[in-house]
C-alpha cells in the first residue's frame, strides 16, 4: 500500500472571516450572517482540497472558534460561551512571541458541549466528493476548564471528568455517524504538559500521564476497528507563525504517548533540528499491536509556520529517510501542525491570511506528490 497522507485539520480563515468573526463580538452582524461567511470559506477550502489530491478532505475549521474551544464558546472573544462557563480561565499556552492563548473557567455543573463537531462533517459531507475526516479536541484539553486547585462546590472534579470523557466520547461517535471516515484528536497539550513554566502553572504539574490515562478513557471505549480510524495530533503548537513547547525534550512525550491506543499518530517532525532522533523514537515506541490496532505513524513533513514551500523531493528523502526506522507499512505522511488552529491568526512570517491559504494548499500537494514519489522509491 502506498504511503498514506492526511492533514491535522485546521487552514487559514481568509482575513474577511477573521474580521466577521470580530464584528461579531461587537454586534455588528449577526450569527447568521456570520455563519454564511463559513460556509463559504468552508466550501472554498473543501474545493481546493479536492485540487491537491489530499486523500481526506475538511473545512479546514472554517466554523470554529478554535481546534479546542469549538464545542464549547462561537468566538475567541467567549461570544456565545456554553453553560457553566465564565471568560478567564487559565492559559492553555503562552507562546515564544510572547502572545497567549487563554481558556474558559468552569463555575458549576454539569459540563455539556453546545457544539459537537459532527455539525461539520454534516455539512462538508454535502459538498466533498472524497471521504472527510474532523479533528476533535481531546478530554485532557477540556480537562484544564477545571480549577487547577480548588475544587468546584457541588462539582467535584471527579464527576467533572465523567462529563467531559462522555461529551467526547459522544463528539467522536457523532463524527462517525455523520459520515466521518477519520477522526482525529488534537493533543498539542502533551509536548506542553513537560514545559515547567512558572508563568502557566499546570505545566510545571507533570500532568502527562494523567493527560494520557484520561484520554485513553475515552479512547478504550471504542472496538479496534473504529481506533483504526482514531489518531492523535502532537505539537509543539502552531499559532500566528509561532510554537508554545518546541523547547520541551521531545522524547519525554514521545516516550510515553503510544501508549495511547488509537491507529495513528500525525506527528510533528519537520520543523525539528534533529529529524534522525524523532524518526528513531517514533519507531521504538509505536506499537504493531495496540489492543487490536497497528500504530500507524504520520510524520510531520511540511511546516505551517513557514512560507517556504517543501518541494516533493524534499518531502520524498524525508520519507525514505524516516522509512529506515519505521516500519514502511506503519509510515505516513501529515503536516506538522494544522495550518491555522486559532480563528484569529494573522499569518505574520506569510503576510497575509489569505496568502497563507495559497501557500498551504502548495504545500499540501507536494506533501501528496512527495508522498508518492516515496512510495515508488520504497517500492510500495
Ligand atoms: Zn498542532
Amino acid at each position: 500500500m502506498p504511503i498514506p497522507t492526511e492533514l491535522v485539520g485546521s487552514l487559514p480563515r481568509p482575513e474577511k472571516l477573521q474580521n466577521a468573526y470580530e464584528d461579531l463580538d461587537q454586534g455588528k452582524i449577526t450569527f447568521e450572517e456570520l455563519q454564511n461567511l463559513q460556509d463559504e470559506a468552508a466550501k472554498d477550502s473543501i474545493e481546493r482540497l479536492e485540487q491537491t489530491g489530499e486523500t481526506y478532505l475538511t473545512d479546514g475549521e472554517q466554523r470554529e472558534s478554535s481546534f479546542a474551544t469549538y464545542p464549547i464558546t462561537d468566538t475567541l472573544a467567549g461570544t456565545g460561551l456554553a453553560d457553566n462557563l465564565a471568560g478567564d480561565g487559565q492559559f492553555f499556552a503562552i507562546f515564544d512571541d510572547g502572545h497567549h492563548r487563554q481558556l474558559p473557567r468552569l463555575t458549576g455543573g454539569p459540563f455539556r458541549y453546545k457544539t459537537f463537531a459532527s455539525e461539520f462533517v454534516q455539512k462538508n459531507k454535502e459538498i466533498a466528493t472524497k471521504p472527510v475526516k474532523q479533528a476533535v479536541i481531546s478530554p485532557s484539553m477540556m480537562m484544564l476548564l477545571y480549577p487547577l486547585e480548588e475544587e468546584i462546590e457541588g462539582y467535584p472534579r471527579e464527576q467533572f471528568l465523567d462529563d467531559v470523557c462522555d461529551e467526547v466520547e459522544k463528539d467522536i461517535r457523532q463524527c462517525f455517524d455523520a459520515g466521518a471516515e477519520r477522526v482525529s484528536i488534537d493533543f498539542t497539550e502533551g509536548r506542553l504538559a513537560n514545559k515547567n513554566d512558572s508563568r502557566n502553572p499546570w505545566t510545571g504539574k507533570d500532568m502527562l500521564q494523567e493527560f494520557i490515562d484520561l484520554n485513553n478513557r475515552v479512547i478504550d471505549r471504542f472496538s479496534p476497528e473504529e481506533r483504526r480510524n482514531m489518531g492523535i495530533h502532537t505539537c509543539p503548537g502552531g499559532d500566528n507563525d509561532s510554537v508554545h513547547s518546541k523547547e520541551v525534550p521531545y522524547e519525554k512525550l514521545l516516550t510515553k504517548m503510544f501508549q495511547l491506543n488509537v491507529g495513528y499518530f500525525l506527528i510533528q517532525c519537520a520543523s525539528e533540528e534533529d529529524k534522525e532522533t524523532v524518526y528513531k523514537l517514533v519507531g521504538e515506541n509505536s506499537r504493531d499491536d495496540a489492543n487490536g490496532v497497528p500504530q500507524v505513524c504520520f510524520i510531520g513533513v511540511i511546516n505551517p509556520l513557514s512560507p517556504d514551500v517543501e518541494t516533493a523531493e524534499e518531502v520524498r528523502d524525508r520519507l525514505v529517510a524516516a522509512a529506515k526506522h519505521i516500519p514502511v507499512e506503519r509510515l505516513g505522511a501529515t503536516d506538522d501542525c494544522g495550518f491555522s488552529p486559532f480563528s484569529r491568526d494573522l499569518k505574520p512570517a506569510h503576510g497575509s491570511p489569505d496568502f497563507a491559504r495559497d501557500v498551504a494548499m502548495q504545500k499540501i500537494a507536494n506533501r501528496v506528490e512527495g508522498a508518492r514519489m516515496a512510495s515508488e522509491e520504497l517500492g510500495v
